[in-house]
């Protein structure tokens, strides 16, 4: 199900930037979005205010231009790399959010995967969150890391850096950056008292399967 190009869709990415900053996955201007839409993929531009962004703001990445080519009025986001290349390896994801959500980011500072310490994890298409290689913001190596961390997931964590979430809708991505956020923090806190159990992966496998049959937003 591709989005079109519209005023409609790139409204809906302005209120899911809004949005990640109200909720606190984002601090400032520090994460991006985008959608992949019938004309290419619609980004937030880099270091704009979300508050006073406005739907002609964003910039696109034109369906079959030069690797890094735009259009709109600014640059796109300085992560238009791993945005391109995420959309280009994954036909099933058409929607991605990059936050530096605290908790997230404190396990990505350990170079921490999180495990299968709750069954919600199953959400991301496995018993792991896994966490890329560090590499620095807006390079093709950044982009390399985290496309192999994502690989058969819808989520990673990115060394000492954030985190991504893609989905198959923007509903879906942002509700995958919550339950991130949220299991990080599970994650973490846990680990302050001891030693979290992890459920074996036949476990998350079948709660996949419950799942897809009676969850609305389940990928
Ligand atoms: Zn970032």
């Amino acid at each position: 199900m591709i989005v079109q190009n519209s005023t409609a869709t790139r409204q809906a990415i302005i209120e899911a930037s809004r949005e990640s900053n109200r909720n606190g996955l984002n601090q400032g201007t520090s994460g991006n979005i985008s959608v992949r839409t019938d004309e290419g993929v619609v980004i937030t531009p880099t270091s704009r205010a979300y508050e006073t962004m406005k739907p002609e703001d964003l910039a696109l990445l034109p369906l079959g231009g030069a690797y890094g080519a735009y259009t709109g009025p600014y640059k796109p986001s300085s992560e238009w790399r791993f945005h391109s290349d995420i959309y280009a390896a994954r036909s099933d994801v058409n929607a991605i959010v990059h936050v530096h959500a605290t908790y997230a980011t404190v396990l990505s500072m350990l170079r921490k995967d999180i495990p299968a310490c709750h069954y919600m994890i199953a959400a991301f298409g496995g018993p792991t969150i896994r966490c890329a290689d560090y590499a620095i913001f807006g390079s093709k190596e950044l982009s390399d890391a985290v496309v192999k961390a994502l690989e058969g997931r819808l989520g990673c964590i990115m060394g000492t850096h954030g985190m991504i979430a893609v989905g198959k809708t923007l509903d879906h991505a942002m509700w995958l950056a919550v339950e991130l956020e949220n299991l990080a923090k599970q994650y973490y806190l846990a680990l302050q008292i001891g030693e979290p159990v992890i459920l074996a992966d036949e476990e998350i496998a079948r709660v996949d399967e419950r799942m897809k049959h009676g969850y609305g937003i389940w990928g």
